[in-house]
């Protein structure tokens, strides 16, 4: 894989399992469970899906599909949530777009409160989110405001990018048996 790749403004390379045209999918830096990884578009002012253009989008879909099919394969998982919180009052915290894969299990199941995890929500109603949201000056404004590295808790550099390299080796191998 050449050049560094972001999502947002965090170069992100070592954690890329996949790259195709337009696209990457990558390991996540606070998974909900194990198997839970994020798509990406390569280029980083694509902050929601309509600014997808239709090539990047039939790219960007193709991928979605296989790296679906790809993380149901490796984690033996029942169902999966595949998801995009598009926009912040969607709960979208990173301002690239990006479409969460997340492995389900008949047992253990949380159901819908997945997506109370997913969402994360720090604001206590909608209105002050929304006031928060337009004072720091909408969506240009959001974009300068994805929190500093050293607040969150966030898995080593070293773990991800172990993760990632047994990824493609699995996807690689899962290519093969699936043709
Ligand atoms: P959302 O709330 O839909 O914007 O989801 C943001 C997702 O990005 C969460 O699952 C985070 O754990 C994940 N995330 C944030 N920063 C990084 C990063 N540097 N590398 C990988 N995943 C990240």
């Amino acid at each position: 894989m050449s050049g560094p790749i972001y999502f947002y403004k965090y170069v992100v390379t070592p954690q890329v399992f996949f790259k195709s045209k337009y696209t990457y999918a990558l390991v996540n830096l606070k998974p909900l469970v194990p198997g839970h990884v994020l798509i990406v578009p390569l280029r980083t002012q694509v902050v929601r899906l309509s600014d997808l253009t239709p090539d990047e989008s039939t790219d960007y879909f193709n991928t979605l599909q296989l790296i679906q099919k790809f993380i149901s394969w490796h984690f033996k998982a029942d169902s999966l949530n595949i998801a995009i919180q598009d926009g912040p009052e969607a709960g979208q915290t990173v301002p690239h777009l990006h479409t969460h894969i997340i492995p389900r299990y008949r047992t253990n199941n949380i159901g819908d409160q997945i997506y109370d995890k997913l969402d994360d929500w720090r604001f206590q109603s909608w209105d002050e989110r929304r006031s928060e949201y337009l004072a720091i000056g909408g969506r240009e404004g959001r974009k300068k405001l994805a929190k500093p590295d050293d607040q969150r808790i966030a898995r080593s550099q070293e773990e991800m990018a172990q993760e990632a390299m047994e990824l493609e080796r699995q996807l690689a191998e899962f290519t093969v048996t699936s043709a």
